[in-house]
């Protein structure tokens, strides 16, 4: 990773003149990529998964996301009114844009005109963070590491998972032609690493509890994230914190069992809708461990295991009366068909 990119600050990085191609190469970043480039450092730093996050990282992962915080701000600004990232939008230019010579807004006076001209919510809280990690920011450029640094980095994941939203909700979306396959494409090894970032993990998290509350009952670990944030339906799962969705059943059975949470779950016919994807041993996010009930990814049926009975014929496990004779062979009633089809005639 190449540490340099701190001694340019991120204004001087944001407007490429179009007309000017020949310029020098470092520069030639247009402002998305170029706060996605940021990101992209910052995730680096703040991975976990690569080694433990140490000061030098802490500090960079601060700088990095500073920088990347007021170029995408901008970048939407710049998308509303070329004018409004100008400190002083009544004395803009258009020729001083051109040539990237003027003095640009502050973040505090970049959220403000996002909100109160682009109309784009950002809460108190958001904008607090966004405070917060300007200070950070300035006491790590000045002094280095002083603050706790578990508060720092606790802090940048709070701006990283309002940042990460932004650029899904405000910035990806206006992208177009190959501006935006670069920037998607850009975006995979960010969205990778993030998922490692256990202060961005914490704080989103934190959030989406508001969003599955009243159906933890019907939530479960994503296989793709391993994090409780999927939700299931009949025939359908949909993880609200990595986006990854599931439509066949069976996939998505097929898939659980792979997981952390679903290694001691085993997989039967449903013997409502005869979908292979009837799973014993599921954990669900408000607390039932159902290693004695059955659920279906089909037909979202659920039964005891006490209530059903192991065919002798298929092994498949199927309901039976509570006062049924549960003593001696019992058979489903495909394999009772198939044994003695004469009774059934
Ligand atoms: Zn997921
Ligand atoms: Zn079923
Ligand atoms: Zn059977």
């Amino acid at each position: 990773m190449d540490d340099n990119r701190t001694a340019l600050t991120a204004d001087s990085l944001f407007w490429v003149p179009p007309e000017r191609p020949s310029g020098p190469p470092q520069l030639d970043f247009p402002p998305v990529r170029n706060g996605i480039d940021y990101l992209a450092s910052v995730v680096e730093h703040l991975d976990e998964s690569a080694s433990d996050v140490g000061p030098r990282d802490l500090k960079y992962a601060v700088l990095h996301l500073q920088a990347a915080v007021e170029v995408l701000l901008k970048a939407r600004l710049q998308r509303e009114h070329w004018s409004l990232v100008f400190k002083d939008p009544g004395r803009a230019t258009r020729k001083d844009f051109e040539s990237g010579d003027f003095e640009s807004c502050g973040t505090d006076a970049a959220v403000e005109r996002l909100r109160d001209i682009a109309g784009i919510a950002i809460d108190r809280k958001e904008a607090e963070a966004l405070k917060d990690l300007a200070k950070d920011r300035n006491a790590l450029q000045h002094y280095g590491l002083t603050h706790n640094a578990h508060a720092v980095e606790a802090r940048a994941g709070r701006v990283l998972d309002f940042l990460m939203r932004f650029l899904y909700e405000q910035l990806l979306p206006l992208l177009q032609g190959p501006e935006r396959e670069r920037a998607w494409l850009d975006m995979v090894p960010v969205d990778a690493g993030v998922k490692n970032i256990s202060s961005y993990v914490k704080r989103r998290l934190n959030r989406l509890r508001g969003e599955l509350a009243g159906r933890e009952s019907q939530t479960i670990m994503c296989p793709h994230c391993e994090q409780m944030t999927l939700f299931v339906a009949p025939h359908s799962g949909d993880c609200c914190f990595c986006g990854a969705s599931w439509n066949s059943a069976e996939l998505l059975a097929f898939d659980y069992l792979g997981c952390s949470d679903g290694q001691l779950a085993l997989r039967f016919p449903c013997p409502h809708c005869d979908t292979a994807a009837f799973v014993e041993g599921i954990n669900f996010a408000d607390g039932t461990r159902l290693s004695d009930t059955l659920y279906c990814f089909g037909c979202s049926a659920r039964h005891e295991a006490r209530d059903l009975a192991t065919c002798a014929g298929c092994s498949r496990p199927w309901p039976v009366d509570a006062d049924a004779n549960r003593l001696g062979p019992t058979l489903c009633p495909d394999c009772w068909h198939q044994t003695a089809p004469e009774d059934v005639a």
